[in-house]
């Protein structure tokens, strides 16, 4: 058994029962558990591989959309789908992109995936540019929680990372998402030497507002390989740069930061209303901790962002029984999800941009 395999034989489920559980019910236990005992609870899903922002370390100024809107899911094929990871056990849910706002019918992919019994957290990932027009729209189809990038404060500085973004605009969005209720309202903002300077504002945004800003590190893929490494900027560094302004950042009490569903470490300026945290996917993984998967707009199984090879789920729709054969290639290749990522020795999969699926 494998170090990692090792570390997790503390929260092995017990052996469950063969008629675990009833078909067409939703069991209280996942069944999605993967080879080094994981416990996958949680999916995203990518609607779009679209975007209406060219940030600089994400896509390419002519980025090209050759497969064209039809080759994305239809909101039923992303209902039928996504349903059948919650009845596996996965309970909490995002829709990313791409941007997903982009979509026409993002309202009703959100109610389809709100009615299924058993979701019981449906988020989104924006880049908030649709937020004005979207955020009570969304929050009334079944958005629980919005997490926006915002990459900087300085409108120029916006403007050349996400090369033609209206920071304005954006801060619109942030403003309709938190009057909508879609709390807790997280902003993500990728570490860039552009933006460095700009730590210290976006961590302020936390003293007066309950915003929980997030610094991450850029991951490298296929289409910012050639900023590597002088563009990296690490979260320590980040940290730095706000614990000398504000003093030290105060970790948040276990009962504060409640049982721990992502890769993020959240923290507090002293007697502010939000949080701010790093994600650090390069300088400490995660990968022990994954309870992850992740469905790319065109209907494939991705088991780890920087993994080489999806798997398709599209043609098993067209099956006599598509649940069914749904359910049972999900938990084959479940068994398939590697036990970590290879970035620290360069190695980032097939994953040419972020925009394939959402980071
Ligand atoms: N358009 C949506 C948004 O802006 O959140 C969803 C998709 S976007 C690809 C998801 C997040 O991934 C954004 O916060 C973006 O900044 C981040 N991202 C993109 N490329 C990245 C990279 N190479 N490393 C780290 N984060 C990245």
């Amino acid at each position: 058994m494998s170090r990692l395999a090792t570390n997790l034989l503390p929260i092995l489920p017990p052996d469950l029962p063969p008629s675990f559980p009833a078909a067409g019910t939703v069991p209280a236990e996942t069944r999605l558990i993967d080879a080094f005992g994981r416990r996958l609870t949680y999916l995203r899903v990518s609607v779009t591989d679209r975007c209406n922002l060219r940030c600089f370390y994400c896509l390419p100024e002519d980025a090209q959309f050759p497969f064209g809107d039809k080759a994305f899911l239809t909101p039923s094929e992303i209902e039928r789908m996504v349903a059948a990871f919650v009845r596996l056990g996965i309970r909490r849910v995002r829709l990313t992109g791409g941007e997903p706002l982009v979509r026409k019918d993002v309202l009703e992919i959100v109610e389809r995936i709100k009615a299924l019994p058993g979701v019981e957290n449906l988020a989104l990932s924006t880049n908030g540019t649709e937020l004005v027009r979207l955020a009570p729209a969304l929050a009334r189809a079944g958005v629980d929680r919005v997490n926006i990038s915002l990459d900087s404060l300085d409108p120029e500085v916006f403007r050349a990372i996400t090369r033609r973004g209206e920071l304005a605009e954006v801060w619109r969005g942030v403003e309709a998402a938190l009057a909508a209720g879609l709390h807790p309202v997280k902003l993500n903002a990728v570490l860039l030497r552009e933006n460095l300077a700009d730590v210290e504002r976006l961590a302020a945004l936390t003293l007066g507002q309950p915003l929980a800003v997030r610094f991450i590190e850029m991951m490298p893929t296929e289409s910012n390989r050639h900023l590597q490494p002088d563009e990296y900027v690490s979260a320590g560094q980040a940290r730095q740069r706000i614990e000398e302004r504000f003093g030290p950042l105060t970790p948040l009490s276990a009962a504060e930061a409640g049982p721990r569903t992502g890769p993020a470490q959240a923290f507090r300026l002293s007697g502010a209303a939000g949080t701010v945290g790093f994600i650090t996917p390069l300088s400490h993984t995660f990968c022990a901790e994954c309870n992850r998967l992740r469905l790319t707009a065109r209907g494939e199984v991705r088991l780890c962002l920087f993994a080489d090879r999806t798997y398709p789920l599209r043609p098993l729709l067209a099956k006599p029984d598509p649940d069914a054969a749904l359910e049972s290639e999900i938990l084959r290749v479940l068994q398939e999800k590697p036990a970590e990522h290879m970035l620290n020795q360069g190695n980032y999969g097939n994953l040419v941009s972020f925009m394939q699926i959402g980071g």
